[in-house]
């Protein structure tokens, strides 16, 4: 790696943190997850030597070719679509902490009964709601099933943690400043479902690069940011 590409990370890393800790809720700072989807290992690594440890990647495969080559204390957060097959692939990586995009009971179970033997923490998962209703986003549209796949993790998933909720939003609400519709829904959601379950603590995953600040603002405590860290990615071949 070039000594400019380094320093370039150094400073674009330093300043997305600095902005998350100013916006974020008074005496707490929200987990920064940094979104090393197309970027090369290298890059991850000079994040890593600066000391950041959560990022987040969108791809099974891609996923497994990183945690393989990087320093195994890394959280390494799954918040691409998740296909029931990849499931067994995905659980079997060690030091994956989190899976963001879980929607259906079928990858739950997988992922629960695949993580490995040795592993001795649970794997956490958000639920991933589709805010916006578009069709091009994936996630959970109605209540109920939301209700249902949160109770099934509950009772007969004891090796996940359900620690809460994600959404990615529409682009236009993006643009909207601290007016973000798809902000408010996923904060609704969460009072339901924390009704429902008689629970609470749920956390929400929700801003990137463009409304992480608006986001934090709203009450995320974890924001994905890729471009603001690693640049523009190149467009998927
Ligand atoms: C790619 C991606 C991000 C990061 O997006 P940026 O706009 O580059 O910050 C965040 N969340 C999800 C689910 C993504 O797929």
């Amino acid at each position: 790696m070039s000594t400019e590409r380094k320093a370039e990370l150094a400073e674009s890393l330093s300043e997305i943190r600095s902005r998350v800790m100013q916006a974020s809720a008074p005496g707490t700072t929200a987990t920064l997850v940094a979104v090393s989807k197309y970027k090369p290992a290298s890059d991850i690594q000079a994040c890593y030597e600066e000391g950041q440890r959560d990022f987040g990647e969108n791809y099974v495969q891609e996923l497994v070719d990183k945690a393989k080559e990087l320093p195994e204390d890394i959280r390494w957060h799954f918040i691409g679509t998740l296909q029931s097959n990849k499931a067994k692939t995905l659980a079997a990586i060690p030091n994956l902490y989190c899976v963001q995009t879980l929607t259906s009971a079928k990858a739950a179970t997988l992922l629960n009964n695949n993580l490995p033997e040795t592993r001795t923490s649970p794997l956490n998962v958000l639920l991933q709601i589709n805010t916006s209703g578009e069709d091009s986003k994936s996630g959970l549209n109605a209540n109920e099933d939301l209700t249902k796949l949160a109770r099934h993790i509950i009772s007969d998933c004891p090796r996940l943690h359900l620690q809460g909720l994600m959404t990615i939003g529409a682009l236009e609400q993006s643009l909207s400043g601290d007016d973000n519709a798809d902000f408010v829904a996923l904060k609704k959601t969460r009072e339901f479902l924390q009704t429902e379950l008689e629970k609470d603590g749920l956390l929400l995953s929700m801003g990137m690069s463009s409304d992480f600040e608006a986001a934090l603002r709203a009450g995320s405590n974890i924001v994905r940011v890729g471009t603001g860290i690693f640049g523009a990615r190149a467009k998927k071949v």
